[in-house]
């Protein structure tokens, strides 16, 4: 792998297309499908905002041709400002879990709205909101909530410093936890190497002490706690993988990182933002049964409002200012309309003995299998997996295992289907480095009406 110059750098995929120098290009036309309207916004938005976007996997720079501007969302669809139609598999990346703009969520966010909605001072729906995250993932007796899982990321990391006092992190190549400096990372060639800067602007000191092993070998990360033991603070997983497509872990990885990490007296983190609440009401902890020492969560918690939050053991959480030294702050924080948004959406995921997660799981399914045989039937090399509510695919052979594996993926070949999937109304992630998430409201039609779409494209690459 080449550390080379910043076109090429290996980053998580959220900054990976803030890195090309290639401008957004106008939205296409084609006869069935016009995207005028957002070809025109997005005109005007290149001389607003850095690339039009305010996030830059927005921009649609891996897949070509011109983002879609979304002018509403409703359950399994958005809908675009020229009117089309999409069945939605990215979900705002995932909050949208119980459907977008639930009648449900939306009438306790309007009940909350006329009592304020940001109190700078404690409110009773944290300690609600609390309790219901500290119920469901194993590893969390306390927890801050912040207001991204960037900053969650990066707050779980001063805090494993802080109780430990080391300052080595261990994290894994392609895996993403938000863009502090210290996490943005890129990887050298080799098994496992010292990180140095992915990005411009983080100076090499803040990513000197990162890590990087490689995705399901523990023997990367093995040698790594050989050459650097009692120095390392902690190891940030994606304990499923969603920022270099979907790839999931062997339950044997984990538990040999749980191990390792308690016998270093290291602090093992996993980065639940995206699989939070998502892969099963309890995170992926629960699903494999491994549980970490912090765990830090975005996305969901958040019901589509910016909520994130770290916790963990009490005796870790318990440096955290006020009640330890280690600072950490919010404005926002906390604020009574995200912790409304979170409650009523957990609300929902908890109901019917979690009866959403089942949907989910047999709905993911259906759908990563049939895209597997339509695949096979047009004669591509296709890999890819689901576990409930998250799922991906390649267009390579299988088995990807890490991020090194996910980059045998054809980008041109995924660019076209992207394209020609949006063109048929459907709204993938856009990008072959990005996990697809399905929610509570997608129904069989859905799913159908995907899979038909599907085997059009599929046929045409
Ligand atoms: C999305 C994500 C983040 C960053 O969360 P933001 O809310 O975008 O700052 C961190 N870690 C993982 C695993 C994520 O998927």
């Amino acid at each position: 792998m080449m550390m080379s110059q910043v076109k090429t750098a290996r980053a998580p995929s959220h900054s990976r297309a803030s890195m090309r120098s290639t401008r957004c290009q106008a939205a296409t036309t084609t006869s069935k499908h016009t995207v005028t309207k957002s070809a025109e916004i997005m005109k005007e938005a290149q001389d607003l905002l850095p690339g039009g976007v305010n996030s830059p996997v927005r921009a649609f720079k891996s897949v070509g041709g011109g983002p879609i501007v979304f002018d509403k969302v409703k359950g399994a669809y958005a809908f675009d400002v020229d009117g089309n139609k999409y069945v939605d598999y990215v979900g705002s990346w995932g909050p949208a879990i119980v459907g977008h703009a639930s009648d449900e969520v939306n009438e306790a966010l309007i009940a909350q709205l006329a009592k304020g909605t940001s109190f700078g001072a404690p409110c009773a729906l944290e300690n609600e909101l609390a309790k219901a995250v500290i119920d469901a993932v194993p590893s969390v007796e306390m927890v801050r909530f912040c207001n991204s899982g960037t900053e969650a990321c990066l707050s779980a990391l001063r805090t494993m410093r802080a109780y430990t006092g080391r300052e080595k992190v261990l994290k894994f190549v392609g895996c993403y936890h938000g863009h502090a400096d210290s996490f943005l990372v890129q990887a050298g060639s080799g098994v496992a190497t010292l990180g140095l800067p992915d990005s411009p602007g983080v100076p090499s000191a803040s990513t000197a002490p990162t890590l990087c092993a490689t995705y399901n070998d523990i023997e990367s990360v093995r040698e790594i706690f050989k050459a650097n033991k009692g120095e390392i603070a902690g190891v940030f997983i994606e304990p499923v993988v969603g920022n270099s497509g979907f790839i999931p872990p062997t339950k044997e990885f984990l538990q040999a990182l749980r191990e390792i990490t308690e016998e270093d007296g290291a602090v093992l983190c996993f980065d639940e933002v995206m699989t939070g609440f998502r892969i099963s009401y309890g995170g992926a902890q629960e699903h494999f049964g491994v549980t970490p020492d912090m765990t830090t969560m975005g996305k969901v918690i958040g019901g589509g409002l910016p909520v994130g939050a770290y916790g963990g053991k009490r005796e870790i959480m318990d440096v955290v200012a006020p009640a330890g030294p280690m600072y950490q702050a919010g404005t926002l924080s906390g604020n009574p309309l995200a912790m409304t948004a979170g409650l009523k959406t957990l609300e929902i995921l908890r109901r019917d003995d979690r009866a959403g997660y089942k949907h989910m799981d047999r709905q993911t399914k259906k759908l990563v299998e049939g895209i597997l045989e339509l695949g096979k039937k047009h004669g591509h090399a296709m890999t890819g997996g689901s576990i409930s509510g998250m799922f991906g695919f390649f267009f390579c052979e299988g088995p990807v295992n890490c991020f090194q594996d996910a980059e045998k993926t054809d980008t041109a070949k995924f660019a076209k289907w992207h394209r020609g999937m949006l063109e048929e109304g459907v709204y993938l992630a856009p990008s072959s480095y990005e996990a697809g998430f399905m929610s509570m409201a997608h129904t069989d039609e859905d799913i159908e009406f995907t899979l038909k779409a599907a085997d059009k494209v599929l046929a045409s690459l």
